[in-house]
């Protein structure tokens, strides 16, 4: 048989299904590729592999005794294996955020979207490395090391999900959770050359996600091909009575099938996102990849989003603000390790001193003072203001245009170390990521080719609230009519 790591998500459930393959074989073939090949990435902070493989043992009587008489429903994901950011609370697993304020950190319960994920039937593998807190975009911010890119070791993944990303690229499993606070789901997907959605905000419940920017996260999956993505994402979509920012909508059932028409699309493409300095390759694949939509029947028109280039500075003081309240609580008394010292005050100052990275550091201190008295409302108060106008440039585009295509980043994965000196150069590969959390609308990424160096190059489709299923559709069409998604490293 050839390498079952190669099947589709879809294909590898109906394979258990009808016993092509077992279950034990299945999640084996993937705990061989991490083995043999996550020393290299190091895209895992921490696997279970031998529980992974106890668990497809217990699948596998299932399925023995279900082929004889199947008449109820397996659950929709029975037996596929799942890599989680370590972000979100897996029971029983260390969850550190890749910081090492929370090493040793043991939730006691399932973030609700895993536990939707668990109940559906998923073999969690193991958590995935993210910068510290996902604040980053290579995964560089990490206290544990960083992640490789799959397609060049000598490369970042992107971030913060880059161990997600890479897990996927690499095939060390088939699908994988992310967050998306200003990008992370889609510049890692751009950057590995794989699939991956940020839901519109409220989707998906943030119930068990660590806090970063909370008006901001959203948890998403990246795979291989979007239809893969659809299957995963409408599983663990949906309102939470423990989380209120959730909404109360039907979730629909996408079923992708194979038409590749797209009818009376009308797709926006805000001159915005084309910006002097961006790599002139990935400008051309965007751009060629438009045109392919254009071929499939969309109609292209070119639209304006004003105030795109007030969404880094709004974004990075709205979210280090809202990271500096939500950290707080890491103070070396209820979480992770403990620095001791005479008074409370010393445990504190201890403990954050010497167990926060860098870039977390920063963050808290330029929040503070974005929040702090006297400041408030020319910065923070300031910043929500543009906020809305940002979200209103999309409101207003999505009357004209059923959705919006762009770039996700300006150049392809850059080398490790380019940018660590740097904070303003990392957070200038944000710029075309972060106005849709903003504006809290959904985004889809998807590979559409690769530059001289052999590195993918992703796009993006921003639509509507709560319209993912259609741009699964419309990416959908273009996987079918093209292959980038099906190049491995
Ligand atoms: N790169 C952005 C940041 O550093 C976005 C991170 C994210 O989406 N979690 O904040």
């Amino acid at each position: 048989m050839n390498d079952i790591t190669s099947l589709s998500l879809q294909r590898a459930i109906q394979g258990l299904r009808k016993g092509d393959f077992s279950c034990q074989e299945l999640v084996r073939a993937y705990v061989n590729r991490i083995q043999s090949l996550d020393s290299a990435i190091h895209a895992f902070l921490f696997t279970d592999l031998e529980g992974a493989l106890k668990k497809a043992d217990s699948v596998d009587h299932v399925l023995v005794k279900w082929r004889r008489s199947p008449q109820n429903d397996l659950p929709p994901l029975f037996g596929i294996p799942l890599a989680v950011k370590d972000v979100l609370c897996v029971k029983g697993m260390p969850c550190t955020c890749g910081s090492k304020i929370l090493e040793g950190y043991v939730p006691p319960y399932n973030a609700t979207a895993v536990q939707k994920l668990i109940d559906a039937g998923v073999i969690i593998l193991g958590k995935t490395n993210t910068d510290e807190f996902a604040m980053g975009s290579s995964t560089e911010n990490s206290a544990y090391g960083v992640t490789r890119n799959p397609w060049n070791l000598d490369r970042v993944p992107g971030g913060s999900s880059g161990g997600s990303a890479a897990a996927v690229a690499a095939r060390l499993s088939p699908v994988a959770l992310g967050t998306d606070t200003g990008g992370s789901v889609r510049q890692p997907a751009s950057f590995c050359g794989v699939s991956g959605i940020k839901p519109t905000y409220g989707r998906v419940s943030r119930y068990g996600l660590v806090a970063y920017g909370s008006s901001l996260d959203v948890v998403g999956v990246l795979a291989r091909d979007v239809d893969e993505v659809a299957l995963v994402f409408q599983v663990m979509a949906g309102v939470d009575p423990r989380d209120a920012t959730t909404v109360d909508l039907d979730v629909p059932q996408i079923t992708l099938g194979e038409r590749s028409e797209l009818g009376s699309i009308r797709i926006g493409v805000p001159k915005e996102y084309f910006i002097p300095g961006m790599q002139p390759q990935v400008e051309e694949a965007v751009r060629r990849a438009i045109l392919h939509l254009q071929g499939l029947g969309a109609e292209i028109h070119e639209i304006s989003l004003p105030h795109t280039e007030y969404a880094l500075p709004v974004y990075y003081l709205i979210a280090p603000a809202e990271a500096s309240a939500n950290l707080a609580r890491y103070d070396g008394i209820r979480y992770g390790p403990r620095i001791s010292g005479e008074t409370m005050w010393d445990i504190f100052y201890q403990t954050r001193g010497q167990k926060f990275g860098a870039e977390v550091k920063r963050r808290i201190m330029l929040g503070t003072y974005a929040l702090s008295a006297g400041y408030y409302d020319a910065y923070y108060g300031k910043a929500q203001m543009v906020r809305t106008l940002i979200k209103r440039d999309f409101e207003q585009a999505l009357e004209i245009v059923d959705m919006i295509a762009a770039p996700i980043a300006p150049t392809t994965a850059f080398p490790i170390g380019e940018h660590t000196d740097d904070p303003l150069a990392m957070y200038l590969e944000d710029v075309f990521t972060l106005p849709a959390n903003l504006a809290g609308v959904p985004g889809l990424a998807f590979p559409v080719g690769f530059d001289q160096q052999g590195l993918p190059i992703g796009m993006q489709l921003m639509g509507r609230y709560f319209q993912e299923e259609l741009l699964f559709r419309i990416a959908h069409a273009y996987q079918l009519t093209t292959d980038w998604h099906l190049r491995t490293p």
